[in-house]
C-alpha cells in the first residue's frame, strides 16, 4: 500500500504525505499545523521528512515537527539545522520501505535536490520548486544554465515518472503556456482541464513527465512554434540555452 495525498499550505503551496503500512513521511512541511493535528488523532505514524530546498515555505513546520518526534529528515547542504541527515547526488534512503533516489537539480536555488523513487514500476518524482505542471520555478540563486540542466535531468528519467510539484500554480502557468505554443491542441486541452479542476477546488496534481514534455514550454524551447515566437518577440539567435532563459524571464513578467 501506498498513498501520496496532498496538504495545502500557505496560499498555494502542496506539503505532500507519503504513507505505507511502516508509516507517513512529509516532503516540505512549510507549515506543521495539519500535520500536527494527523499525528494527535493517531491519523498518521509519521517516521521523516524530505526537504528539497531551505526556503521557509518548504521548511518553517520542521522545527515544531522534531520538537514533536524523533524523526529523520533528508534534506540537501544547507544553513537548515533540522535537517540531520544530509544528502548529495545519487544518495539512496530507504524509508517506510521506499527507496529514493537524490537528484541534484540547482537553479531555483542552489541547494536544490529532487527525490526520485522507483517504487515498484510506479515512479514518482517530488520536484519542490523545480519543474511545476506547465512550468518550471524562477532561477534565484543559480544560473539559467544550471535549470535548464536541471530540467533536461529530470525529463529524462521514465516517462510515466508521476510529478509531485511544490506549489499549485499550473493553471497561471498554463496560461503562459498558451501564449507561446500555440496550436497546441493536447495544452488547450489540459488547460480546460485544469480549469474545471481548480473551479471544483481539486489539486491539478501530480502531473506526469509525459505530459509536461506535451505541454510544458520550459520543456519545448527546441519546438518550432515556441523557438521562432521567442527569437522574433526578442529578436535573438537560434540556442536553445538563450531561448529558454528569455522564455524564463518572459515569464517572470508575463
Ligand atoms: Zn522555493
Amino acid at each position: 500500500m501506498l498513498t501520496v495525498e496532498p496538504i495545502k499550505a500557505y496560499d498555494d503551496n502542496y506539503i505532500w504525505l507519503i504513507t505505507t503500512n511502516e508509516g507517513s513521511l512529509v516532503v516540505d512541511p512549510g507549515e506543521s499545523n495539519k500535520i500536527i493535528e494527523l499525528i494527535d488523532s493517531n491519523k498518521i505514524n509519521l517516521r521523516g521528512v524530505l526537504i528539497t530546498h531551505h526556503h521557509y515555505d518548504h521548511t518553517n513546520g520542521l522545527l515544531d515537527l522534531i520538537k514533536k518526534k524523533d524523526l529523520e529528515v533528508y534534506g540537501p547542504n544547507n544553513n537548515i539545522q533540522e535537517i540531520n541527515n544530509r544528502v548529495i547526488e545519487l544518495d539512496k534512503i530507504t524509508i517506510i520501505g521506499i527507496e529514493f533516489e537524490v537528484i541534484e537539480i540547482p537553479g531555483h536555488t542552489l541547494d536544490h535536490i529532487a527525490f526520485y523513487s522507483f517504487n515498484n514500476g510506479e515512479p514518482m518524482l517530488f520536484c519542490g520548486d523545480t519543474l511545476f505542471a506547465g512550468g518550471c520555478g524562477r532561477v534565484f540563486e543559480g544560473t539559467y544554465n544550471q535549470m535548464f540542466d536541471s530540467l533536461k535531468k529530470i525529463s529524462s528519467y521514465p516517462q510515466e515518472t508521476k510529478v509531485y510539484c511544490g506549489h499549485e500554480y499550473t493553471l497561471s502557468n498554463l496560461k503562459f503556456a498558451l501564449e507561446v505554443d500555440t496550436n497546441n491542441h493536447e495544452l488547450e486541452n489540459e488547460f480546460n482541464n485544469v480549469k474545471s479542476l481548480i473551479a471544483s477546488n481539486t489539486p491539478s496534481l501530480p502531473t506526469t513527465l509525459q505530459k509536461e514534455l506535451k505541454i510544458n514550454p520550459f520543456l519545448r524551447c527546441n519546438h518550432s512554434t515556441i523557438k521562432n515566437k521567442v527569437i522574433k518577440k526578442f529578436d535573438m539567435v537560434d540556442d536553445e540555452l538563450e531561448i529558454f532563459t528569455a522564455l524564463r524571464k518572459w515569464k517572470d513578467n508575463f
